[in-house]
């Protein structure tokens, strides 16, 4: 048996696409998952409310994790209720 055919279709080879990485996606930094009820501070970063209380509980400063602006918490959720 000397069949010297290949199964391969003409052309197959795909173009190594770009994958198109959307960074600003709604993932947050802290959990690395998709914000669960998004908090957005005042720089505009925003995050799961969770992990906005779990920072802020952590420490006395209430600092944006990702530019370190000091927003306040209080001012922050009540801005988010409605
Ligand atoms: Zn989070
Ligand atoms: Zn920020």
């Amino acid at each position: 048996m000397a069949t010297n055919g290949s199964d391969m279709p003409p052309g197959a080879e795909l173009p190594p696409q770009a994958v198109a990485e959307d960074s600003d996606e709604d993932i947050c930094v802290i959990c690395f998952c998709p914000k669960e009820n998004p908090l957005t501070l005042g720089c505009q970063h925003s995050f799961c409310l969770v992990c906005i209380e779990f920072i802020t509980s952590e420490s006395e400063a209430e600092r944006c994790p990702v530019c370190r602006k000091r927003f306040n918490i209080s001012k922050v959720l009540a801005k988010s209720r409605k």
